[in-house]
């Protein structure tokens, strides 16, 4: 199979800079970096601590041993894909422009549906890292710990001020552990960083009223973890410390992971709850789920999926959402995820607003409307994804000081699930193009569109061309303004749904190409309009509503030459 004639791999101008690039992560988003940074001639190197390419492709039957996914020193699962997962969109439109995801082939062997297995999609992706050539770029079980910028004193460094700092990667094997004293980190310096490290992994859980209880004797937040980066006496000289009291002057940085107000500690809160409380992310099969009342709060796909999944096994479902639409007895023409047909519910599936409460008498939830169902056995919570990136946190001071604030001032941060500041979800202004960020919107089709982004990435590593870092601050400001003046919950700041056309656009014509196919978008348009009139049979409802994009996507893939 060829790959696509609109791909940039064209011959290299004279003036164009070959950047010795590190990219974290060898999921979808890791392997479309590395394919696109190689053809613009790039120097790449793609650490995935995992032991296979794919990300959250790579099913795994282990979940972590702590069921909510909130207590710090769990041992980590990076798969939130459950056994019997099947993709939510029609492969044609899924898969990468580069390379097709065509319904008449199975790359596992076996599967060829339109919304296929996740096991299908696994081996479409290590397909697309070998027709790539891109396996020997991978060095896999290798994870980066920490990637800090290389600041230059003299600030007339015309190098770093085009191209950002250079990135000094600390990377360990996996494998070897941390105990095993050969397993001495490796620090290597690189022109840039792609962070490609996913954002399905670390749970998102609430903080539910009525379950906030601390530890009397402490005046420390259960939602709060900050790391003291710097404690100073006032004023007194170093001999006099063994004598006297001093005053502290503590200097803190909320970290971003568990400073969002959304996490748990994980020794309070509603842990104290008698039934088992469970994050989607370590959800696997219905197994266990026998004649349970079972809560499942979150209705997106995941919400959704599951709530339907447990019913077949379970007494009752209660599927809850805040701001819940009620159903319909027809699906609407367009809605939020949610908004599905009645009766397209199971007869044991009741539906409900949010959890108001996890109420310990009487094993109890109660939810916003006031109704109290007793009998709990279980929650589940399908209720999203933080945004870390704990390599890039300032938790190392080696040379003394100021490690954490270049970090700090290079990098960004992620507060309520917003990654800011930064340039078209991309670009750091600061630190652009040396640093930058693949796949970090959501409600989008992944696949095609971190190739655009990483295309954008390499051609401006090679040639330049952002505006300059006060412009791009600029803009980054204005996005933001303009999610708090429309009313935008900061956690939606990267959700684009049908604003995703205008931005792959704009991407397409940042890498002077022609924009994406028309027929993704109607596929697209028309899988959901399916999957709201039909939500148990969308993916196998032939014959197809879509054939006009089908057959488009047809022509298109006939291009490629098996
Ligand atoms: P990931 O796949 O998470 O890959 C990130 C990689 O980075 C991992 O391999 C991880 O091991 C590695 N990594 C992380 N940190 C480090 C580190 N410090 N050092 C080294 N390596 C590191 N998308 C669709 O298009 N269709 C669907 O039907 C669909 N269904 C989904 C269902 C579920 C349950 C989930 C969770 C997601 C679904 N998605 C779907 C979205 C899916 O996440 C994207 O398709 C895409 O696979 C994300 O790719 P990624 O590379 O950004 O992240």
């Amino acid at each position: 199979m060829a790959t696509s004639s609109s791909s940039s791999s064209t011959a290299a101008p004279a003036s164009r800079r070959v950047a010795k690039v590190a990219v974290v992560g060898a999921g979808a988003a890791g392997l479309a970096a590395a394919k696109e940074l190689r053809e613009f001639g790039h120097d790449v190197r793609v650490f995935e601590k995992g032991r296979d390419v794919g990300g959250v492709w790579v099913y795994d039957a282990a979940v972590e041993d702590d069921a909510l996914g909130v207590d710090p020193n769990r041992a980590r699962v990076h798969s939130s894909v459950y056994a019997s997962l099947r993709t939510n969109l029609p492969r044609e439109v899924m898969g990468y422009a580069s390379f097709p995801f065509a319904s008449s082939k199975s790359f596992s062997g076996s599967d060829d549906r339109r919304f296929c297995g996740h096991e299908e999609v696994r081996a479409y992706l290590r397909a697309y890292a070998t027709r790539h050539d891109l396996l020997d770029a991978i060095s896999l079980g290798e994870e980066v710990t920490d990637a800090t910028p290389v600041v230059a004193e003299a600030s007339d460094d015309d190098d770093a001020t085009r191209w950002g700092p250079k990135w000094r990667v600390t990377t360990r094997s996996v494998e070897k552990g941390d105990d095993d004293d050969a397993n001495a980190a490796v620090v290597e310096t690189f022109d840039a960083l792609v962070v490609c490290n996913g954002h399905y992994s670390v749970p998102r859980v609430p903080s539910l009223p009525g379950s906030e209880a601390r530890p009397p004797h402490t005046d420390w937040s259960p939602y709060d973890r900050v790391r003291v980066v710097n404690a100073v006496p006032e004023g007194l000289r170093p001999s006099l410390l063994s004598t006297h009291r001093v005053t502290l002057s503590i200097r803190t940085r909320r970290l971003s992971t568990p400073s969002d107000a959304f996490q748990l500690h994980p020794d309070v809160g509603p842990q104290t709850w008698p039934g088992t409380q469970t994050h989607s992310h370590n959800y696997r099969t219905p197994e266990g789920f026998e004649g349970k009342t079972v809560v499942v709060l979150g209705a997106m796909a995941s919400g959704e999926d599951l709530a339907r999944e447990i019913a077949t096994r379970a007494k009752t479902v209660h599927l809850a959402a805040r701001g819940w639409t009620p159903p319909r007895e027809e699906g609407p023409e367009d809605g939020d995820p949610g908004d599905f047909p009645a009766s397209s519910y199971p007869r044991n599936c009741v539906l409900r607003p949010g959890i108001a409460e996890l109420r310990s008498e009487g094993v109890a939830v109660v939810f916003e409307d006031g109704a109290i169902v007793e009998g709990v056995d279980a929650v589940v919570y399908a209720t999203g994804y933080h945004y870390v990136f704990p390599f890039l946190e300032g938790e190392t001071d080696r040379e003394g000081g100021g490690e954490s604030e270049k970090k700090e001032a290079f990098s960004v941060a992620a507060v309520d699930n917003c990654v800011s500041p930064l340039y078209k979800h991309v670009f750091p202004p600061r630190s652009a193009p040396s640093l930058s960020f693949i796949g970090l919107p959501w409600k989008v089709v992944p696949f095609p569109q971190f190739e655009l982004q990483a295309r954008w990435i390499a051609k401006t590593l090679a040639e330049g061309g952002l505006p300059s870092r006060e412009a791009m601050a600029e803009e980054a400001a204005a996005f933001e303004e303009s999610l708090a003046r429309d009313g935008v919950a900061r956690r939606h700041a990267h959700r684009m749904g049908e604003t995703q056309f205008a931005y792959n656009d704009e991407l397409s014509t940042l890498c002077g190409e022609e924009p994406l196919a028309g027929w993704r978008a109607e596929m697209y348009r028309a899988t959901g309009r399916r999957k709201r009139s039909k939500p148990t049979e969308y993916r196998d409802a032939a014959p197809w509503d879509d054939e006009a994009a089908r057959e488009a996507a047809r022509e298109e893939f006939a291009r490629f030459i098996d």
